[in-house]
């Protein structure tokens, strides 16, 4: 039974003054199950005020959580996926991304380009899961690529949020060569001594925790984020041993110094701007630099 018609579980029809209002206005938190009210949780950062728990959220709400307002500049907006396998299975791989751009209106998993947090120049990447579930193939590794070359040719700091549940399989080895590549960039970057901070979300797991998602100078994670390689229950029947508590979430690699915070959405911003301040703003204009940089 959908959670909305169970009793005393928010409004009925026929509950008074009450009656008229439509489903789909609460919306009930995955954590505590407390009933909460939808417009609430939309204006707010999706967290739930009694428990704390992060509703997942696209990557329209971190950019209007973390830059400046009217400061984003979408790049690598016309790289399209390919279909280098013919990879078959119950849809073929080109009609999967087709019907994914269609529910999502992305054409890939990964939002990319510059913007400001405040005043300070960034170059951005952001997963989305509600394309494929945010996994990367040839065009999000390459996506990732070319905005931390951005932060190179700009000389400004390097932002990527991820949530994922890996490398995206259809892809097979072109996906896990992402890896690969986007770790090379990321050591141009230490080498150009530019700032990189990577914010993990629920999940990241597998070959994008494996790749640039680890490889952060500042690691940061939000509360509950399920992080790690390989799932919990995987391990489990693996190695036929049970987990301690709490396994693979942002806390626990905190405490074991895998993740330097962990910070609740509504002090993202914030807390990513005094990271920054620690270093020089060394960055170019954009005009000054590459054009369509
Ligand atoms: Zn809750």
């Amino acid at each position: 039974m959908s959670w909305f018609k169970k009793p005393n579980s928010g409004p009925k029809k026929g509950d008074g003054d009450r009656r008229n209002i439509p489903e789909g206005l609460w919306i009930k938190c995955d954590k505590c199950d407390a009933i909460l009210f939808k417009e609430d949780l939309d204006r707010g950062f999706r967290v739930c005020s009694k428990c704390g728990f992060h509703f997942k959220i696209g990557h329209q709400k971190y950019l209007s959580i973390l830059l400046d307002e009217g400061s984003f500049e979408e790049r690598e907006t016309e790289l399209r996926t390919t279909d280098p396998l013919q990879f078959k299975e119950k849809q073929n791989y080109p009609d999967h991304i087709k019907n994914y751009q269609k529910r999502s209106g992305l054409t890939e998993a990964v939002i990319t380009g510059k913007g400001a947090i405040d005043g300070r120049l960034v170059s951005v990447a952001i997963h989305d899961p509600s394309f494929i579930a945010g996994s990367m193939g040839s065009v999000v590794g390459e996506k990732i690529a070319r905005a931390i070359r951005r932060s190179i040719e700009l000389r400004c700091p390097l932002i990527i949020i991820s949530t994922a549940g890996g490398a995206r399989m259809q892809e097979g080895i072109l996906s896990l060569m992402q890896m690969a590549k986007t770790a090379i960039w990321l050591t141009r970057l230490s080498e150009a001594k530019l700032p990189y901070i990577s914010l993990l979300t629920n999940p990241t797991m597998a070959g994008v925790m494996a790749s640039y998602a680890s490889l952060g100078d500042f690691t940061l994670a939000e509360p509950g984020a399920m992080i790690g390689f390989t799932g919990p229950r995987v391990i489990e029947q693996t190695i036929r041993a049970t987990l301690p508590e709490g396994f693979q979430t942002a806390e626990f690699f905190y405490e074991r110094g895998f993740v330097d915070q962990v910070i609740p959405r509504p002090e993202l911003k914030e807390t990513i701007s005094r990271i920054l301040s620690y270093f020089p703003d060394q960055s170019m204009s954009p005009e000054s630099a590459e054009e369509g940089v």
